[in-house]
């Protein structure tokens, strides 16, 4: 749709139209950006890449000039619609000494539901103005998300660089949807919530907060566990205390995740059957079982062999510590 076709009463009125259809499929937060370059977002991307701290996430590195300039992604866009969804589901009952496993991964792949209620939308969109045009972005997507979404009004990049809204805290899935037609943007999140709080830096077992607003992945549990490839250096079994996919220390000690934290209504998020296993279960979890168990699920990305050796290194650390 061209920028002559929609009239300013309709575009007022599509900005409304959007957020109820968002809001109705499960969507908890929207906003409205204006395409351009993503200053100093860009730069910090650079600085990230120059300096190695992707580790061997070289996919990072890929579609730079799209990443920093979302119109360098995609010509037509005029409006970039920022959404999240929460997915916080509490950590379920799980037995003692149990491995340690991200909140975001317990239930289906987000991929797939996020991406489904962007089609939703975005269909909804067409059948009440054919001529417009869109497109879905995901993470998997060349999208800055946590700078749209700052830029869109829904919070901040916190001191764990996570972005936090002040009504859900950090356990947000973020994604985007591209329209050809301008709407009046709303008003940047310009304020810094972390204030003198450095929690989630002092918490972080492996420095890989080396300093406010910096993550070095290389040393990150998360990317260990989930982007690694290979056996891990000596000494990493102890720093991953644990964890065999992800990591959400830096998020679970922050206040506002305390003090506003909700649990998600989306049922594709609710923790799967293997939420509740012990150290034990997860040893003897054979291939076709995981196949079986995380069919559908984001957590497939280590593959089998990787997960194995992230639960032989919590098995290392219970050892340990004598707790099994
Ligand atoms: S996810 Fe874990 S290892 Fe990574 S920065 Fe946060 S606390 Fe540190
Ligand atoms: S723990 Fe404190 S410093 Fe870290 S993100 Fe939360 S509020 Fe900011």
């Amino acid at each position: 749709m061209s920028e002559a076709v929609a009239g300013h009463a309709e575009v007022a009125s599509l900005k409304g139209q959007i957020t109820q259809s968002a809001l109705s499929l499960g969507f908890d937060k929207i906003g409205f950006a204006a395409p351009g370059h993503l200053d100093p977002a860009g730069a910090h991307l650079r600085e990230f890449l120059e300096e190695g701290r992707h580790g061997s996430m070289e996919w990072m590195r890929h579609r730079e000039a799209e990443r920093a300039d979302i119109r360098v992604y995609w010509p037509p866009v005029r409006t970039v619609v920022v959404l999240a969804m929460n997915y916080y589901t509490k950590t379920p009952p799980r037995p003692t000494g149990a491995p340690h496993w991200s909140n975001y991964a317990w239930g289906d792949d987000y991929h797939k539901i996020i991406k489904q209620r962007l089609k939703q939308l975005a269909e909804s969109l067409r059948q009440s103005h054919p001529h417009i045009q869109t497109r879905v972005c995901v993470d998997t997507s060349p999208v800055m998300e946590k700078a749209w979404a700052q830029r869109g009004g829904l919070g901040w990049q916190g001191k764990h660089t996570n972005l936090i809204s002040r009504d859900f805290g950090s356990w947000l899935f973020l994604a985007e949807l591209l329209i050809d037609v301008p709407i009046e943007p709303d008003a940047p999140f310009e304020e810094d919530l972390c204030g003198s709080c450095t929690a989630c830096i002092t918490a972080c077992p492996t420095g890989a907060l080396d300093s406010p607003y910096q993550l070095d992945s290389r040393k990150c549990i998360s990317y260990l566990t989930i982007e690694h490839k290979g056996p891990f250096s000596e000494g990493k079994d102890e720093q991953l205390q644990g964890w065999i996919y992800g990591c959400d220390i830096c998020q679970e000690v922050c206040p506002w995740n305390e003090k506003f934290a909700r649990v998600s209504s989306e049922a594709g998020y609710r923790p799967r059957p293997f939420a509740g296993w012990n150290l034990q279960q997860w040893k003897e979890l054979t291939e076709e079982q995981w196949d079986l168990q995380f069919r559908g699920s984001a957590a497939r990305r280590p593959g089998y062999n990787g997960l194995m050796r992230n639960i032989a290194a919590a098995k290392q650390v219970d050892s340990n510590q004598g707790a099994v």
